[in-house]
């Protein structure tokens, strides 16, 4: 239940795959972004046009990744899927680039990730589709420069905050994926479910989802692992009660949080008496980085109201406390 997908096993990525919406449609949810995506696809559509380059930022799990997939679903064209980390040299960038048919969209996952080489190397690809590459070795090494055809990247960040701003200018639609709430989540685990083929009450759905911290991708991963208690020590169909027997077995909270939220706020309350406390020593503190913590779990806890930023820190509120039943000022609740 990692939000940062690194400990997905390959059935479960298979899985997931299985879930993924395939087309504006099908996707619930980030209503405004889908709202100007589509005018942006159709306009591009219209003109038989590649579309400006588009940048996703936003937590992991919300949907950028499935988003790239419909865009280039809905522009019927092909898509090239890497990531930053991986994309380590020029030449491997350059072999992706020349592959590209017309209008085909290339997809950067953790584009902020980019070595930069790599990412100076895509600034003129992205800017007048030319790339310069070296032929030859030794002392009749020289650069030609080659024409690609007109394509779209797509790039995913989880903040966008991370990206150079030179790369940042350079996409010219930019969307922010929010966080969704439980009625979201409550479709999005109705829709999994009947992909999935398990029968599911209402209620149970509200419960995965109210439980699954504003993320898509940890409500898929409860639904299926609900699904294997209702299959062993149920019926097989998921109703309420086994919906929460299993969510507790599960260890997973009422509000969805995770150990490392948890841990956040707790060590807030009980190193640094509720705040305020700067990022940094607050990671020192969780053993964290700093980045991990503003990009992954602060936002969430924001949103959901336990943490609060202020100019001198990160500053708990009163309902981290009610929620970890710790009593202000010290003593331990029992
Ligand atoms: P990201 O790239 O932002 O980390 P993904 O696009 O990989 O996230 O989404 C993770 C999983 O969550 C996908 O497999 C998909 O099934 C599911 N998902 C994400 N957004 C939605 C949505 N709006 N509706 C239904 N399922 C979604």
């Amino acid at each position: 239940l990692d939000p940062t997908n690194e400990h997905f096993s390959p059935e479960e990525i298979d899985v997931e795959r299985k879930l993924r919406p395939l087309s504006f449609d099908d996707f619930t949810g980030q209503d405004q972004v889908l709202e100007n995506l589509q005018v942006f696809v159709q306009a591009a559509n219209g003109r038989n046009e590649a579309l400006d380059h588009t940048l996703f930022h936003g937590p992991p799990g919300l949907g950028k990744t499935t988003l790239a997939h419909i865009l280039a679903a809905e522009l019927t064209v092909g898509i090239k899927v890497t990531s930053g980390p991986v994309l380590d040299k020029p030449g491997d960038l350059a072999g992706l680039l020349t592959n590209l048919e017309e209008r085909d969209v290339l997809f950067i996952d953790e584009i902020h990730r980019l070595s930069p080489i790599v990412e100076e190397y895509l600034y003129s690809a992205m800017e007048d589709y030319k790339i310069d590459i070296m032929i030859e070795s030794g002392p009749n090494a020289r650069t030609v420069q080659i024409n690609l055809n007109p394509f779209t990247l797509i790039g995913a960040t989880t903040r966008s905050g991370l990206l150079t701003s030179p790369m940042r200018a350079r996409f010219g639609i930019q969307s922010r994926l929010q966080y969704y709430n439980t009625e979201l989540l409550t479709t999005i685990v109705q829709r999994s479910a009947s992909i999935l083929d398990v029968p599911i009450s209402m209620e149970a759905a509200v419960e995965i989802a109210g439980r699954s911290r504003g993320t898509p991708r940890i409500a898929n991963a409860l639904l299926r692992r609900v699904r294997d208690f209702a299959q062993i020590k149920g019926t097989g169909n998921i109703d309420i009660k086994i919906a929460k027997f299993a969510l507790e077995a599960l260890n997973v909270d009422a509000h969805g949080l995770d150990e490392m939220d948890n841990k956040i706020l707790s060590t807030i309350i009980d190193k640094f008496k509720g705040g305020p406390v700067g990022i940094t020593t607050l990671a020192t503190a969780v053993s964290e980085s700093a980045e991990t913590i503003e990009e992954v779990y602060e936002p969430f806890l924001i949103q959901q109201g336990f943490i609060m930023r202020t100019p001198r820190g990160r500053e708990v509120t009163e309902l981290a406390y009610k929620h970890l039943g710790k009593i202000k000022g010290g003593i331990q609740d029992s």
